[in-house]
């Protein structure tokens, strides 16, 4: 059975070799990469090869490759909202790590264009905008992950969301093709995006406003403390588990419903953020899946409330909670 399943393995591999080779691909390609290393979570099975684009035409020909081949492509950014499955990857993990520039495309009366490569960790953008007194993202202060990320799952915190700052977003589609998509086809929703999954995210040109420079270094100033007095910032987690359902908060219902602490192998409910799970060493997929499942069925018991999933779960196993 091994044997076979090694032979199914070297044959996957020698294919998708062949996608780097007739790509002319540019950039580190890392065969059987344990996605822990990728991921805030440090969860998550061997991904059968992570690609490291160096540029966007290495993301094109890779796509397009991997297409004509049948070979599945998942894009990950800083992995800080992501749950790999203990089972891995199959197919090309696309990392857009490399693709981190950063730069001003046009000074304006009242503010600034930048256009941001998507592996520009967002953090970067917000340092910018606070040292320069630029307003408009202060809310996203201390928010892991890349901007690539943050543009696809519409990234907010305290009222504000990158989406509202977007003026487009150049992206690679599942044909190999360049398209650049303004804000009304965005339709940046909570936590969602209208990009479809199969499409790589290169960039966003986005726009600020003119602020006064104390003013906005105040507000990223206390945005920060609040969110490091409230969230387990420095253990290992993927944010959020649930989204806030309409008229309540998901960390609340799942601390009435008495959840803190609970734990499942070495995942746990964090005690300062009760919709914050955290793994404490050795914490797998597999448990993951299980407290939320318990948590889940708790506060839909308790309150009638059916959490849905705020974190993206990739991977082989099949299952998309
Ligand atoms: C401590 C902590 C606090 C957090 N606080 C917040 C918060 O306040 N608000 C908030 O919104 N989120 C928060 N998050 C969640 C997370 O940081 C954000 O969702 C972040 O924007 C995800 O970006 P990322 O680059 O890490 O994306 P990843 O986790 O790598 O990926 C997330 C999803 O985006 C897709 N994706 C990533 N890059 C690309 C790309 N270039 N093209 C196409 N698809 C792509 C992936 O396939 C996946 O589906 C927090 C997470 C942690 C760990």
């Amino acid at each position: 059975m091994n044997l076979i399943f090694n032979i199914a393995k070297r044959k996957t591999d020698n294919v998708i070799q062949e996608i780097f080779t007739d790509s002319n691909f540019r950039g580190d390609v890392l065969f059987d990469e344990p996605m822990k290393g990728h991921t805030t979570l440090r969860i998550g099975g061997f991904a059968d090869v992570l690609a490291v684009p160096r540029d966007a035409i290495s993301v094109r020909n890779l796509i397009s490759e991997a297409r004509d081949k049948n070979i599945p492509v998942t894009p990950v950014g800083g992995g800080s909202n992501l749950l790999v499955a203990d089972e891995g990857i199959g197919g090309v993990v696309v990392s857009t790590a490399f693709l981190n520039r950063m730069r001003v495309v046009e000074k304006l009366d009242d503010g600034i264009r930048l256009f941001v490569e998507a592996g520009s960790p967002l953090q970067k953008v917000v340092h910018f905008a606070k040292e320069k007194g630029y307003t408009g993202i202060e809310g996203l202060a201390g928010i892991p992950g890349f901007m690539g990320g943050a543009v696809k799952g519409n990234a907010g915190s305290f009222g504000y969301e990158i989406g509202t700052v977007i003026e487009s977003v150049a992206i690679i589609n599942p044909y190999g093709k360049l398209a650049i998509l303004d804000p009304g086809y965005l339709d940046p929703g909570y936590r969602s995006s209208a990009i479809p999954d199969e499409c790589i995210i290169l960039s966003a040109n986005i726009r600020l406003q003119k602020g006064d420079v104390h003013d906005v270094a105040r507000r990223v100033k206390d945005f920060l403390r609040e969110k490091r007095e409230s969230q387990p910032l420095s253990e290992w987690s993927a944010g959020c588990v649930f989204k806030n359902p309409e008229d309540a908060r998901a960390g609340r219902l799942i601390d009435e419903a008495g959840c803190k602490h609970l734990k499942r192998g070495d995942v746990e409910v964090s005690g300062l953020h009760a919709n914050f799970f955290i793994n404490r060493g050795s914490g797998r997929a597999a448990d993951f899946l299980a407290l939320m499942d318990v948590v889940k069925e708790r506060v839909m018991k308790l309150f009638g409330y059916e959490l849905e999933p705020e974190i993206k779960v990739v991977g082989r196993g099949g299952r998309c909670c």
